[in-house]
């Protein structure tokens, strides 16, 4: 099969590799749309631990099922796989297994990507297609999924419903976006502010989402103002940011992963009673949900993902990491 191969930092390979072999209790897909995470240009970059090359990169998955328990249908992949027995798989945490893998990781186990012709998945990893979801745009579930169930975390810390709560979204990229529309569309929040240094990235977003789209140094950005602050970058200056902006009492919902350490104001977060919450991923449940979300067309107009093919998908990172990369975005068709 052929696949898009990450061979070294910023180095991807178009080339020639062993199709998955079939495993009991698995099935082969084939792939038709995979989108490019932020995790994958972390990894593109050389800075996750657990995506070491030589590896296929990419879980938001959507294709056909090639050979295997449910073949001939269009499926949307959950790429989270756990062990399904431990404390957290039986309780609705499955997202905290200690033996979590993504596709596209090979650590601690290997497990290939989807920007290739095909990919191995569990069977209850498995999702049917709703009819009502383009397969071109399904991978977008993935991502979805990540800022329903962050929303969600934040949403049980506060003492008021989001629908009255003021929020701020640092980072204008696609968990930024979704983050937006999860708040405006599905919590009928109506006091967004969406901060981007790239005026273009927030020129795009402004066409999608009600909110103030807005420079991190705007005077929309204001200190001690808001319930509810997404970092979805996660450097040391978004997290001074967040703390900054974040009112007395509110949440801080922490989803980017790149800067792993720096200052933080503890001061802040104690008097004022600050919550601090960490979010990684989704439980089965919010994926379930998530595709509902998307059936019914709850979000709009999806027409800010950009398609490319996957043969180009070395290009396609290049984009992203130059910045000239516009839409929030990019989904590889294979
Ligand atoms: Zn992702
Ligand atoms: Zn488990």
């Amino acid at each position: 099969m052929h696949a898009l191969v990450y061979t070294g930092t910023q180095e991807l390979v178009y080339r020639e590799e062993k199709n998955p072999k079939v495993i009991n209790g698995e099935s082969i897909v084939k792939v038709f749309a995979s989108g490019i995470c932020g995790s994958d240009m972390h990894a593109y970059h050389g800075k996750d631990n657990r995506r070491i090359p030589p590896l296929i990169l990419g879980h938001e998955i959507s294709g056909t099922i090639d050979k295997g328990k449910f073949a001939g249908k269009k499926v949307i992949l959950n790429p989270l796989i756990t062990c399904g027995t431990c404390d957290y798989c039986t309780n609705g945490r499955e997202h905290l297994c200690g033996k979590r893998i993504i596709l596209g990781m090979n650590k601690p186990i290997e497990r290939q990507g989807g920007f290739a012709e095909y990919v191995s998945i569990p069977n209850q990893n498995i999702y049917e297609l709703p009819k009502t979801i383009d397969m071109k745009e399904a991978p977008i579930a993935e991502p979805t999924a990540v800022a329903l169930h962050a929303a969600e975390l934040g949403e049980k810390e506060l003492s008021k419903p989001l629908k009255n709560s003021k929020a701020l979204v640092i980072g204008g990229g696609a968990i930024g976006l979704l983050s937006g529309l999860i708040l405006s569309k599905i919590k009928d929040c109506k006091e967004i502010v969406i901060v981007d240094p790239n005026e273009k990235r927030l020129g795009e977003c402004s066409k999608y989402l009600d909110a103030d789209s807005v420079k991190p140094d705007s005077k929309c950005v204001i200190d001690d103002h808001f319930d509810m602050v997404f970092d979805t970058v996660g450097m040391e200056v978004t997290r001074q940011q967040a703390i900054k902006a974040v009112k007395p009492g509110g949440v801080i919902i922490h989803i980017g992963l790149t800067q792993s350490s720096g200052p933080f104001d503890f001061r802040k977060a104690t008097l004022q009673e600050v919550t601090f919450i960490g979010t990684y991923c989704y439980t089965n449940k919010d994926f379930e949900k998530t595709l509902k979300i998307l059936a019914k067309k709850k979000l709009g107009s999806l027409n800010w993902i950009e398609y490319q093919k996957l043969k180009d998908g070395f290009a396609a990172f290049k984009q992203i990491h130059d910045g000239t990369c516009i839409s929030p975005k990019i989904i590889l068709l294979i």
